[in-house]
This record gives structure tokens, sequence and C-alpha cells, in this order.
């Protein structure tokens, strides 16, 4: 009865300075809620014949997988624009996996005590939070974007304190590394270059072995990163997603999203949308996630400079050079995704006033994003507000444009069909599901769940999956997952 597990932890052979070794706080009375069998395959584990409270002891850290090695990761962060010492204060890396291909995954728990970065913390984690990054990364999974995944949810049995007593609870997240810019903010800010090169050398490891030989290696990896990140965050843009805490703690070495804390999804086309309840002047609103973007790598190429060049002048010129290119390659590569949206091959000098002009049209008539490209692919949402003129005179201006694409209705149909979600998390539809969750009531979540694993396709029954929120609903919070 073998479950597969491969645990070979390169990380946790780093020096104490990157982190401190920990053990899961066991905990009272653990039940699963959840597991990911699909995950759990593509790992080349299985769970199947692990009887359920078992799979409990192990996803609550009672009873540790034979060659984990748990350390809680140091790292820093800008939040909100403030520098702090963190680190996982909540979390713990069990090690990492090898799948059969070798491909290494961090296995890490949410939620599972505290650590000696837990500062006023009490290292836990509440079960709404917890299904919730379960299902909304899943959901950005399926939508093809670079995320974390979840592979496993229990309940701890115990009660955490926060607003309310809430039930807690632990989840099992799936990272391709827990690398994030936070990471090399805490050892830069230690002036320690022997142990920047190390972190260096470790994530072109894990991550860029193809500049592995390079003599220009910091700035190849800053390179690397921007693409990386510019592309996530075209990916956010691309189906109305709004991270909510783009902490330079929560950006990702990898390029994956991770943290998945007030996050949520936009109905209403507005670029100035904020769900988070702490973020009171829209630093993180869904049109500032771009020169966030830019701005948290800036911090990245900080960390950097001691190995750019030898002079310091110098290297702060070479990385301010690349990190202002950002602004261009991002409205490029936005153009193009915005191109696909929208089904129009090649390009025109006008593309950038078209796709303007129904942006606004949608702000201004609070169209729904998702469902507005919906009506464009001809799937019906039943809204009257297409049958507005204004939209009428851009969808004649958008036809023109397509027949310069020498291309067939269909292709460009494909074409949008690969790129326009036709299902989202709808807000209230994951609220509830969280509320039935909070009983025990695990229906609505496995529905939700198998309808956002195939988004871009128009399956049946999924009519009620596609509405955005109406009345009191429309008013969407969201607090922070602690
Ligand atoms: P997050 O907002 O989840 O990105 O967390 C920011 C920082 O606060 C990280 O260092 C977390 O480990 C820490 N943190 C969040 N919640 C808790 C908690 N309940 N106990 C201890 N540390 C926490
Ligand atoms: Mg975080």
């Amino acid at each position: 009865m073998t479950i597969g597990w491969h645990f070979d932890n390169t990380y946790s052979k780093l020096s104490n300075k990157f982190k401190e070794e920990i053990k899961p706080t066991p905990v009272h009375d653990p039940e699963l809620v959840i597991i990911n069998n699909e995950l759990a395959k593509s790992l080349n584990l299985d769970f199947s014949k692990i009887d359920k409270k078992k799979l409990a002891e192990i996803f609550s850290g009672n009873s540790l997988p034979e060659g984990t090695n748990t350390i809680a990761q140091a790292y820093a962060g800008h939040q909100f624009g403030h520098f702090t010492m963190l680190g996982d204060g909540r979390a713990i890396l069990l090690g990492e996996h090898l799948t059969n291909k070798n491909n290494r995954y961090d296995i890490q728990f949410k939620g599972s005590g505290r650590t000696s970065f837990s500062r006023s913390g009490d290292g836990r984690a509440a079960l709404g939070p917890m299904l919730r990054e379960y299902i909304i990364s899943e959901a950005i999974h399926s939508l093809n974007i670079p995320t974390t995944r979840s592979l496993a949810v229990v309940k701890t049995g115990e009660k955490v304190v926060r607003e309310n007593l809430l039930q807690g609870a632990i989840l099992t997240r799936v990272a391709s590394s827990h690398l994030r810019v936070g990471t090399f903010q805490y050892i830069a800010a230690t002036q320690n270059l022997d142990e920047l090169n190390t972190l260096v050398d470790y994530t072109i490891n894990r991550h860029y072995p193809e500049i592995r030989s390079s003599k220009t290696k910091a700035i190849d990896l800053l390179n690397l990163v921007m693409e990386k990140q510019c592309q996530l965050v075209i990916n956010w843009m691309r189906v109305g997603f709004i991270h909510g805490v783009m902490n330079t703690d929560n950006m990702a070495i990898s390029g994956e999203t991770i943290d998945y804390g007030p996050c949520a999804f936009m109905d209403e086309y507005n670029p100035k949308t904020v769900f988070s309840s702490i973020d009171k002047f829209g630093r993180y609103a869904f049109s500032n996630q771009p020169p966030i973007t830019k701005w948290n790598l800036a911090r990245f190429a900080e960390c950097l400079i001691p190995l750019i060049d030898k002079n310091e002048d110098s290297a702060i010129k070479t990385a301010s050079e690349l990190i202002d290119n950002f602004q261009n390659i991002f409205e490029e590569k936005w153009l193009n995704m915005m191109r696909d949206k929208l089904g129009l091959f090649g390009n025109d000098k006008n593309d950038k006033i078209l796709i303007k002009n129904l942006l606004n049209w949608m702000k201004n008539n609070k169209a729904d994003y998702t469902n507005t490209f919906c009506h464009l692919m001809g799937i019906e949402t039943n809204n009257e507000i297409y049958k507005d003129d204004n939209f009428k005179n851009w969808i004649d201006e958008w036809e023109k444009r397509s027949k310069l694409n020498n291309s067939s209705k269909e292709e460009q149909i494909n074409l949008m069909k690969k790129t326009n979600p036709i299902v989202i998390p709808r807000n209230h539809k994951v609220e509830e599901a969280l509320t039935d969750a909070d009983k025990g009531s695990l229906k609505k979540i496995n529905e939700l769940l198998k309808v956002l694993c195939n988004p871009y396709f128009d399956q049946e029954n999924i009519r009620e999956f596609q509405q955005p929120a109406q009345g009191i609903n429309k008013k969407y919070q969201t607090f922070c997952g602690t």
C-alpha cells in the first residue's frame, strides 16, 4: 500500500539563514474534507487505497510521510509598500516531491501551527479561506494560468479565533517552489554576498537551468523572471482575476500565482475594481496589477544589484533600463492577448482604439467582463444591454476589422474560445459553496469544482454558474485569508 512519495529535499539543505527546522504542531481531531485525486495522479501519488482516517492523519501533519524534512522558510516582503521581515508564520514545507519524470514540487501545509516567524499570529488557518484557496487555485489552473495547486484540506477539530470562532483547517499546497521576491529581499537585507549567490544559483538550478552557465546570471535571471511575471499578469487581466494582495512576499519567482487571500474575479468591468477590505487606496486594483508587477520587479532587481555589476552605478543603470522596459513589453503582450479575446489575427494600427472603445463601453454600461466576450462568441447570456446602439456600432467596427484577418469566422471563434472562459468562480457561488461546507455539506463545492475544471467548454446546465451576482451580493468584499 504505497502512496508513491519520493521526497528529495534541497531547500532544507541550505544554511539556517534560509529556514527554521520545525515540525507541524499536531492537531486534536483531524478529518479529511477534500482530496484532489486528479492532482495526486499527475504527481504519481495514489491515495485511493488509504482510508479517510489515515488520510486525515497525513494531511494534518500528525503523521508525516517518510522522507520529509519539515521547515519554515524565511522571507521578507513589501506589504502595501512597507518593508517587513516575514517568513512562514503558519506554513510548513514538508519537502520536495519528485514525480516519475523528475519534476520537483514543494509540498507545503498551510495552517499547521506556529513557527519562529509567526509574530503575533496563531499559526493556524480557518476552513473557509483554505477551501477558498482550494477552489480558486484549481480554477486558475484549469484556466491554463500558472499557479500553486491544492492537494487536500483537512479540518483540525480545533477552533481558531478570528472575529468569530471558526473551524480550524490545513491546506496542502503544491508549488513548483516557494521562492518569492521576498526570499531575495530577506537574504539581500543581510548583505551576505555568498548567501545571495547561493540563492541565485539555487533558483537558477531549480527554475531556469538554461542560464546555469551564463556569465551574466543575475541580469539573465531578472529578465526571465520579468518575462514570467509579465505573462502571469496578462493572464490575470485576460480572465478578470484580481489577486488582491500583490505584496512582494506573494510574488513567486517561478511565475506561479501564489497566496490566495483576498483574491476574487471581477463581474462588471471596472478597471478600479478592488475586493479586499484592507486595500483602502486601491493599490492592488484590477488595472493597477501591471504597474505593481513592475514595482515588485524593481524590488527584485534591487536585491540583485551587487551581482549585476561590481560597479554599483553601472549595475543600477543596467537594471533600471531593463525594468523601465516592462511597460513596453507588457503593452505589446496585452494588446495581443486582447486581440485573441476578440479573435483578431494579425494587427492593425487601430486595434488599440477598437479594444479601448469596447472596454469603455463595458465600463460605462456596467457590462459583465466574462459574459461580454461570451456574447461576442455567440454564447447567450440573456442580457438586454447588448441591444444598446453604441454596442451595435462597436460590433460593426469589430466585424470590419475581423474581415482584415483573412481567416474564417470559424477560426476567429476558435481563437476566442481558447482565450475567453465561459465560467469563472463567481463570488456568490464560491460563498454559497463555502457556507454549505462550513455546515458539513460538500455538495455545492463539488458541483462548482466540476464546472470550473472545464472553463472554456460550453457545458450543459451551467447557466446558473455564468450569472453575475445580483442585488446585495454585488457588493462583494474579501478579507485576508488569516
Ligand atoms: P499572507 O497575508 O498570507 O501572505 O501572510 C503574510 C505573513 O503573515 C506571512 O509571513 C504569514 O506567514 C503570516 N501569517 C498570516 N497569517 C498568520 C497566522 N494566522 N499566524 C501566523 N502567521 C501568519
Ligand atoms: Mg503570503
